[in-house]
């Protein structure tokens, strides 16, 4: 017998790299509050140290023990919605600019990482997208046109070009030069620790009563009884900001994931390559630095959490099925599985900026499946807003578009 966990992997190989105290008979006061400490609420508390900023980073649970434990961290600067959609919906020039930033957030999350020799598994890798189906060859070579039309740096492969250097059955693919991976669990911590350490107030555990905007500041109210005086809050509360907000920002369900043992034989230069395929519900894979493959997908509208345990296990057989059709000679001996949470938008687009519905309040949600990247973005986005600055991203990261 096997004994598996629904805990994710990272959880389970990393620990807890750092732990912080709770809020809890006293008061406090700053300028500005960060409510999330998942890999988001990492990066913006980051970017607000940066230009001086004085910052409290508070969560209701551990640290980065939301979504980006469970988070696959392949760092794509593709958007859930191919170009060629994005550009039919937002016009070809916006459409263009949003794919853009996202090969320069993976740029620029690579050059953090090396910057504050952050231990977190950063790899720079390319990204090949799979048409799974011969009807999908057709607008996925659409998708490549446009996207050399731009001046990504793209290849099409043809299908026999895919199986000898990649091993995968498929109908054709575009290779991308740009895209990573990334141990997000780690890096959260990581960054956290590295700004506590430099003055960041933080808080785990420290869940919110309510929150008083009226007068001149916000007022926090924690459960334990305590307050936080500040100018403005940022939430980073990832899919559960949805509950929060009257606008519907973002459609949530489930998707699954799972990891080989270590040492798994597969072609060389899939080590160096994100995949994913052109399939509705997609399955992605990618190479991690300690010599496993991860496989990911399988998302799923209904959860019940009483037969959480047997809806992982169909999933990640089903997964296994899927990486044996499109890789039949590789031989996947499953380590880990796990399931989380995951919400997409209807232009794929994240929602970073002011809400309406909140004074006194900005909202990074990076919603979709290159959701850190979108975070690595709001980065900028959200020091222009503080700023009063024009930043053309955040014109097409709105609410109420
Ligand atoms: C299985 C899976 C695979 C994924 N794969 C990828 C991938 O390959 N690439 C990619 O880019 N993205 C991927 N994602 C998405 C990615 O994980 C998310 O975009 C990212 O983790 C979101 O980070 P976050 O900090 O916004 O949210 P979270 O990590 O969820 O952090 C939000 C934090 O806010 C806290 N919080 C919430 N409400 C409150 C409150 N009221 N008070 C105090 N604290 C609060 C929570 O406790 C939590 O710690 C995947 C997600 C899943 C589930």
């Amino acid at each position: 017998m096997r004994l598996r966990t629904f805990d994710s992997f990272w959880l389970l190989r990393d620990g807890t790299p750092h732990s912080y105290p709770s809020l809890h008979n006293r008061n406090e006061a700053c300028q500005i509050v960060v409510v999330g400490g998942g890999i988001s609420g990492a990066l913006i508390s980051h970017a607000l140290m940066e230009e001086n900023y004085n910052v409290i980073l508070i969560d209701k649970r551990d640290i980065a023990t939301g979504s980006t434990a469970a988070s696959t961290s392949m760092l794509q600067y593709e958007i859930d919605k191919p170009l060629y959609k994005l550009a039919e919906k937002i016009g070809e020039e916006a459409a263009v600019e949003c794919y853009k930033a996202g090969v320069n957030a993976i740029y620029d999350l690579g050059k953090l990482t090396l910057e504050l020799k952050l231990d977190c598994g950063f790899e720079a890798k390319q990204s090949l997208f799979v048409a799974c189906k011969e009807k999908h060859a057709e607008w996925l070579e659409r998708e490549f046109e446009i996207r050399k039309k731009h001046g990504f740096e793209v290849q099409w492969l043809k299908p026999e070009d895919v199986k000898r250097d990649y091993g995968i059955n498929c109908f054709g693919a575009i290779l991308s030069n740009a895209g990573g991976g990334i141990d997000g669990y780690k890096f959260t911590h990581e960054l956290i620790a590295y700004n506590a350490k430099r003055g960041m107030k933080v808080f785990d555990q420290t869940a919110i009563e309510k929150i008083d905007y009226e007068g001149k500041g916000v007022t926090i109210h924690t459960e334990s009884g305590c307050t936080i005086d500040c100018e403005k809050i940022i939430f980073c509360t990832g899919y559960e900001a949805t509950e929060m907000l009257k606008e519907k920002v973002a459609y949530v369900f489930y998707t699954y994931a799972c990891i080989s043992e270590k040492e798994i034989v597969i072609p060389e230069k899939l080590k160096n390559t994100l995949v994913w395929d052109t399939a509705w519900r997609y399955t992605y894979m990618r190479y991690i630095d300690d010599g496993r493959l991860l496989i990911g997908g399988e998302d799923a509208a209904g959860f019940f959490p009483f037969l959480q345990n047997w809806i992982k296990k169909i999933k990640a057989k089903k997964l296994q099925k899927r990486l044996k059709d499109m890789m039949p000679g590789v031989e996947f001996i499953m380590d880990y599985s796990w399931g989380g949470k995951f919400g997409i938008t209807g232009d794929g687009l994240p929602y970073i900026g002011k809400s309406p519905e909140f004074e006194k309040a900005l909202f990074v949600l990076a919603y979709g499946g290159n959701g850190i990247v979108f975070s690595v973005q709001a980065m900028q986005i959200i020091i222009d807003l503080l700023k009063g600055k024009e930043n053309s991203l955040s014109r097409h990261y709105r609410f109420g578009r």
